[in-house]
Order: C-alpha cells, then sequence, then structure tokens
C-alpha cells in the first residue's frame, strides 16, 4: 500500500501516536494496516541495543557488540574511507540485531575542553566535522540503517543541558555550528536528524520552526524525519508545528492526546500531522524493506578492524629525548616497564547513553606480551612477565595508581613507589595514564583541564628517574601536561574502543606507524581556551561571545602558544612537502580550483601522511580568521615513494556568512593557500587571485560614509565629482580652515578622512552642494541597487 493510502486509512488517534515511541526504543506498529514497529539504538560507534525492556542509564544489559573509537579518535584519523569502513560494519551490525537507526553520529562542535560529552564528538573544525560524519552516515546507510545525526543545534555542553539557552549569532551559526549538520544533509541525506535538548535563541530545539523546517528542509533539502533526543520535548504541539515528527521514547500517551486534542480544538492543522506520520512512516518502509532476517555480524572480523582503526586514530604527540633522538617505536628487547592500571584496564570509552558492552576488550599488556613473544602472565603483579620466547625481552607491570578515583592517598602513595622503582630498575618505561570514567562523561562536564593528581604525579615521579619514559593518554578531550619538558614520548591514544588497548601495542613497538593528527588544539591551560569566560553560562543563559573564534581560529587570530596544535600528529618517518600548485592563478567565486602538491616519504618506513589545506582570506573589511581548513587528504607512502595529493576547492572554501545579505559572500581578492602537516607546520604556499560578483548593496543615506559609497564601482562613479571638490578643498594650498598645511596632512590622512566622512558633509562641510542636491544623488544611488 502507498504511504498516501495508509494515511487515508489511519485513524486521527492512530496518526497522533505514531508520532511518539512504544517504548524506549522502538515506534508503534499498527498491525491492522501493516505497519511495522521500529528499533532504534545508540551510536554512535558502536550497538547499545538493550535486550529488555529500555532504560536511559543502561541498567538494563545490552547486547555484546563492538566498539569502536569513539568520536573525538576517529576524527584523529583524518580518515574518510575508514570512517565509510566503519560505518559499513556498524550498518552490517544494525541489519543482524534488526535495528532500523543507529543513533549517530554526534557532530557537535568542541566548544570548549571541558563538555562531557567531547569524547563523542569530533573536532573544534566544523568542515572536518561534517567531513566525516558524512562519511560515516554514507557507510551505515549503505548497509539498509539509518542514521540519527545528532544533536541539532548548539548543544555544546551537558551543563544543564535540558533547559540551557545558547545564545549564538548567526553568522556564528553558520560558519561553526551548523556546517557540519548541513553538509551530513546535504550530501550523505541522513534518514533522521536528532534535535536536542537545549534551547537556541531562546526557543528550544524542538520547537525551532527556523532550524528544523526553514534550514534543513527548506534550504538543506532533508527528507527524513526529525526525532527529539530522548526527553527533549517541551510542548508536543508546538513542537509538531516547528517540524519535530517523532517523539522519543514514550510519552505514555499524554503527548499524543495532546495532539488528537489540538487538532479537534482547530489548534493544529491535522495536515501538518499527515506530513510528520508521512515522513516517519518513509523511514519505517525504508527500514522494511532492506531488513534481513537472519543476517549475523563478524564480531571477531569487526574486532579486529577496530584495531586497525585504533592504530589510524592515535596521535603520537611527542616523539624526542633530551637528547633530541626518538623514543619510539620501543625496541623488542631489554625490560620494559608498562606502569599504571590502564596499561591491563584501559579506559577506552566514555559514560552514558554510548556505552557499549563489548564482547571483547584488549589491553595493551597482553598485547605487548603477545608481540614480544611472552607467555600470558599468569599474576599481574610487578615482576617480570616470566617465560618469554624471546629472551631478550622482559615486561615488567606495576599498577601506580588506584582505579578508584576517591582511593586514599595513601594508597596511590604506595602504588606510585613501586612504580618509580620498577621504572628506575627498566630500560625504558610506558606510563598509561588519563582520565577515569567519574571525570568525563555524558550529563556533566569537567570543571578544569587537568589529569587526576595521581597521574601528573606518577608521571613526574617515574619520569625524574627514567629518561626513557612515554606516556600513553586515555581520555576523550584536551589535558593540561605538566610534564612535558620530562616525557620521552606522548602518544595520545583517546578512547580507541574495545580494541585500543592492543592498537595501543602495535605503535608502541612499530608494528603501525601512528597516522592520527590532532581534530583539535590542546590549549597550554585552559584560561587560554577562547569560551573560557562565558563557558556554563548564568544559570541557563549561554552566550557564545567568542563567536567564530572556536580553538585554532582563536589560538590562530591571538598568535597565541598552544601545548599541541590543530592538526598536529608525529609519525615514525619523514614527509617533505614539494610545492602547492593551482589549476589557475585567477578564478571567478564559484568556479572550481583545483590544488595539487607532491608528498615524499623520505623516512625508512611506511606511513600515512595527512596533508591539511587551509584557506587564508585578503585583508579585508570583515573580521575572520587568518586561516580554514578546507581540505585534507591522506597519502600512503612507502620509503622513497612521492605521490601527488589533490584537493578542490569549491565557492565556500573562500566565502564568510554575511549577515548584511542573509547569505555566503566572496570577498573578491588574493586568498593564500596553505599546504601544512598541521595548522601550526605549513609547508608551502600558493596565491590566487579570487574575482567575486558577490556586492553587498549599500543603501545610502546621509549618514553613510564615502568610503562605503566607493567599495562599490558604479556608485563610486557616481560621486568622483564631488569627492574632486572635496580633495581640494583638504589639499595644501586650500584657502579654507581644513586645509593645514603640507606637513601636517599626508596623502593618507586626506584619504582616510574622506572615507569617514558621511555624505551630509558634501553639504555642511563644503563640498558644494545643497541638501536638496544630495537628496537627490542620494536617490540616484539607492536607485542603483534597484538596477
Ligand atoms: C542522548 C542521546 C541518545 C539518547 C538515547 C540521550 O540522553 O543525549 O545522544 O541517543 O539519550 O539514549
Amino acid at each position: 500500500m502507498e504511504i498516501r493510502e495508509i494515511i487515508g486509512k489511519l485513524t486521527l488517534e492512530e496518526k497522533a501516536g505514531l508520532c511518539s515511541g512504544a517504548d524506549f526504543w522502538r515506534t508503534k506498529a499498527v498491525e491492522r494496516l501493516g505497519i511495522p514497529r521500529m528499533m532504534v539504538s545508540d551510536g554512535p560507534h558502536g550497538l547499545r541495543k538493550q535486550r529488555d525492556e529500555g532504560d536511559h542509564v543502561g541498567i538494563n544489559d545490552s547486547i555484546e557488540a563492538v566498539c569502536f573509537p569513539t568520536g573525538a579518535a576517529a576524527a584523529a584519523s583524518f580518515d574518510r574511507q575508514l570512517m565509510r569502513e566503519m560505518g559499513e560494519s556498524l550498518g552490517e551490525a544494525c541489519r543482524a540485531e534488526n535495528l532500523g537507526v543507529l543513533l549517530g553520529p554526534a557532530v557537535n562542535i568542541k566548544r570548549s575542553p571541558l563538555c562531557g560529552r567531547n569524547f563523542e564528538y569530533f573536532s573544534e573544525d566544523p568542515y572536518l566535522s561534517g567531513e566525516m560524519a558524512a562519511a560515516q552516515i554514507k557507510g551505515i546507510q549503505s548497509r539498509g540503517a539509518g542514521t540519527s545525526i545528532k544533536h541539532y543545534l548548539a548543544n555544546n555542553q551537558e551543563h544543564r543541558r535540558l533547559s540551557s539557552d545558547s545564545r549564538v549569532d548567526e553568522r556564528t551559526l553558520r560558519e561553526i555550528y551548523l556546517p557540519a549538520f548541513e553538509k551530513a544533509v546535504k550530501e550523505a541525506a541522513p534518514w533522521t536528524v536528532m534535535c536536542s535538548y537545549n534551547r537556541v535563541n531562546g526557543t528550544y530545539a524542538s520547537e525551532h520552526h527556523r532550524f528544523l523546517t526553514e534550514l534543513l528542509r527548506g534550504e538543506w533539502g532533508f527528507e527524513g524525519f526529525v526525532v527529539s533526543d530522548w526527553g527533549a520535548v517541551n510542548d508536543r504541539v508546538d513542537a509538531l508545528k516547528a517540524g519535530l515528527d517523532l517523539e522519543m521514547p514514550s510519552s505514555g500517551g499524554v503527548n499524543d492526546r495532546r495532539i488528537v486534542e489540538a487538532v479537534r480544538d482547530g489548534k493544529l492543522d491535522e495536515a501538518i500531522l499527515d506530513k510528520a506520520v508521512k515522513r516517519i512512516l518513509r523511514v519505517v518502509d525504508m527500514y522494511e524493506r532492506n531488513r534481513r532476517p537472519g543476517a549475523v555480524f563478524d564480531r571477531e572480523e569487526q574486532h579486529r578492524q577496530a584495531r586497525r582503526a585504533a592504530g589510524e586514530s592515535m596521535v603520537l604527540l611527542k616523539n624526542a629525548l633530551k637528547t633530541g633522538a626518538p623514543l619510539l617505536p620501543l625496541k623488542k628487547r631489554g625490560r620494559i616497564a608498562f606502569i599504571g592500571e590502564f596499561a591491563r584496564n584501559p579506559r577506552f570509552q566514555g559514560g552514558g547513553s554510548s556505552h557499549i558492552n563489548c564482547f571483547k576488550v584488549d589491553n595493551a599488556l597482553d598485547s605487548a606480551r603477545e608481540i614480544l613473544g611472552l607467555s600470558p602472565a599468569g599474576s599481574l603483579g610487578a615482576g617480570p612477565a616470566g617465560g618469554g620466547i624471546d629472551e631478550d625481552a622482559e615486561l615488567v607491570f606495576a599498577r601506580g595508581f588506584s582505579l578508584d578515583y576517591h582511593g586514599t592517598d595513601g594508597v596511590n602513595r604506595k602504588l606510585r613507589d613501586e612504580a618509580v622503582k620498577l621504572a628506575r630498575d627498566a630500560d625504558v618505561a610506558v606510563v598509561f595514564a588519563g582520565l577515569p570514567d567519574s571525570c568525563e562523561s555524558e550529563g556533566y562536564d569537567r570543571r578544569h583541564m587537568r589529569l587526576p593528581e595521581s597521574h601528573d604525579r606518577l608521571i613526574h615521579e617515574v619520569a625524574g628517574v627514567q629518561p626513557g619514559t612515554v606516556v600513553v593518554l586515555h581520555n576523550g578531550s584536551p589535558v593540561e601536561m605538566p610534564w612535558i619538558d620530562d616525557a620521552g614520548a606522548v602518544l595520545e591514544a583517546y578512547l580507541g574502543g574495545s580494541a585500543g588497548g592492543a592498537a595501543t601495542a602495535d605503535i608502541l613497538f612499530g608494528d603501525v606507524n601512528p597516522g592520527g593528527r590532532l581534530a583539535e588544539t590542546f590549549p597550554r591551560r585552559l584560561e587560554d581556551n577562547p569560551s573560557y569566560l562565558y563557558y556554563f553560562g548564568e544559570k541557563d543563559r549561554v552566550e557564545y561571545r567568542e563567536g567564530i573564534f572556536v580553538g585554532y581560529r582563536y589560538y590562530d587570530k591571538k598568535n597565541m602558544e598552544v601545548l599541541f596544535p590543530f592538526g598536529h600528529g608525529l609519525s615514525y618517518t619523514e614527509f617533505s612537502y614539494g610545492e602547492l600548485t593551482v589549476s589557475r592563478e585567477t578564478i571567478s567565486a564559484g568556479e572550481p580550483l583545483t590544488v595539487s602538491i607532491d608528498i615524499t616519504n623520505t623516512g625508512a618506513v611506511f606511513g600515512r601522511e595527512t596533508v591539511q589545506l587551509y584557506v587564508a582570506p585578503p585583508r579585508g573589511d570583515v573580521i575572520r580568521p587568518v586561516k580554514e581548513l578546507k581540505g585534507f587528504e591522506k597519502a600512503d607512502l612507502e620509503p622513497g615513494e612521492t605521490r601527488s595529493v589533490g584537493f578542490t576547492l569549491d565557492r565556500r572554501s573562500f566565502a564568510y556568512f554575511s549577515m548584511e545579505i542573509d547569505d555566503w559572500f566572496v570577498e573578491s581578492g588574493e586568498y593564500t593557500l596553505l599546504a601544512g602537516s598541521s595548522s601550526r607546520d605549513i609547508r608551502s604556499r600558493a596565491r590566487v587571485m579570487v574575482e567575486s560578483g558577490d556586492r553587498i548593496p549599500v543603501t545610502c543615506g546621509m549618514n553613510t560614509l564615502v568610503g562605503d559609497l566607493l567599495d562599490d564601482p558604479e556608485k563610486a562613479a557616481k560621486i568622483q565629482g564631488m569627492l574632486k571638490t572635496m580633495e581640494q578643498r583638504f589639499s595644501p594650498g586650500d584657502e579654507g580652515e581644513n586645509a593645514p598645511g603640507d606637513e601636517a596632512v599626508t596623502q593618507e590622512m586626506r584619504r582616510a578622512m574622506l572615507n569617514a566622512m558621511p555624505l551630509r558633509n558634501f553639504v555642511n562641510f563644503g563640498g558644494g552642494m545643497s541638501f536638496d542636491e544630495l537628496e537627490a544623488l542620494i536617490d540616484d544611488l539607492n536607485a542603483m541597487n534597484a538596477g
């Protein structure tokens, strides 16, 4: 039966009922018309399909699944193909588990390192977030399961997330907080979009007609349904009118009745309800058509894939002993001390709705034993790993800190002493530190950017006795590193998923060459972050006063030292960059531009470089970031190999969002293209002239400035006569009182004074015009806008 026909046969009550969940995870069925129920599940980096009755905090067990690297880690791969492949596996798992929609990806921008959910989110950069999201959605949906890109919109903190009001200006929304959603919707057509809990500029996201309907559907062409975040509905009828189709979870029938009453009372047009039902049924139909009863997913294979993905995602932040020599990769011989509970109990995922019941978890300690050919440990206490095949390698372990974050200082002191002793007697020490579960999670934010004191102290003391100290970090968001100068190497393992422990060992011993790059800046200290002054807000009012200057856009503009810049990541090999070449030296706005560069692996091992392309705008009247990421590509290179890497830039690569015309605008001028290994390691540059036809029409009045008119060539021509008169008035030799002598008035000063002059001064400042004449001129100038 056609959906339209089905809608005609549904009762008003049934239609209202279809717009909310049957329970925690399922939509409602209407058996008499053959409408099945559809189950959805979290997301985003693995399946959290609860076995029985759902509950929000996940007390009921969920099925065993593979936990892929979390969003924070995966984005650091800068690898679209990897994201797509992970998506394909997630899609296969969904189909095997009979799920219609996986609740992800989560693409909120990392406004502050403090956000409790940063581990799920991709980046501080909207372009990277959008690319990662689109790739993941394409992967999942290619396997016949839907996605729910979330949390739409401006949900960048957990603090008071159900009521807070994000006050963000239009340009900032367009340039920073919307593009990841926009890109994913336009390019990957997610089946659903999840609206967030918070308000945006005074209106709940769930009731925001402008974002749910005008932008999402009107401008971007979204055809799926919008689902509320769990419990995000404020007024059900207003939400429906605004474009929110499905309320999740079930409201126990309360809101269904409200919808029915509103239609009966004439407060809600039934056609709006029909539209929402149609959108929901379309997705349910896609689910039904893609069902594959009996399909299975291969957990072992997915686990191996998760290990590869984690290896591509981890970021080698530092690799230099005080002598300058690299410390990593570790030699597979000698006495190696693994220190820290996370070596055997890694923290690899975050708390909350994304928490996965893993079918298997690797830890670095066991994986390292395997790599070294040592037999598995009988006892996990300090001491040799025992009976290895390779007699040259010995792996010893000390706990270093208690996993109980609130463990007494005394316990930690004792564990630290043991660890320091072990490190002193070893050839090299690897400290596995990071943020324990209780430090970052959905539902609340961090209050500072430090590691637990027991971890900082452990690193400090171990590095004090062992110059060959590697630090492996397990965290979903940046941390301060007061010990950075003492550590010989730092590997940011992020929350790398259930195979993250094995991937860590792969990298430590050089079986995998790290290829991850930071998708976010690590500031030196929290106070340096641009949102620092306003984050959390005052009660529910959260002002985004830093505007577009989020992450590197701010640090670059302030020319500020950071701990590790956006895009940073080391490799066990070196890459050299050739010349950046452009397909044309001059383009008109909107004409695609092809850019390419040769990259060579100049080291001794295979490596993957992430070539980043930034665009720097000309110096104009508009306040813009110094540069913005507009392209990135991976180059896989054997030693000595050279490859050409290409990018295509489009109109949006050069544009900013103009509040004056409420649209994207390309300034004319010379743009600089920067190819780099990180945002602060630019290796090659090229220039391109962009001739833009974009104009911001100036509506003239008495107080319009001369300089603003001069920006428009036609209007500039029209006022040339008056300008001449005025110029003479300011020229040396003029009799008038406004013409000081030669030395006092430079050419620059004359220009500046004229540019800053309102038109009224043509009359009352000796421009030789009457008010009537000026008014006629203003009419002529405004008439040009129409033409
Ligand atoms: C989270 C969503 C999640 C949903 C269902 C909410 O609390 O914000 O990300 O998909 O719960 O578990």
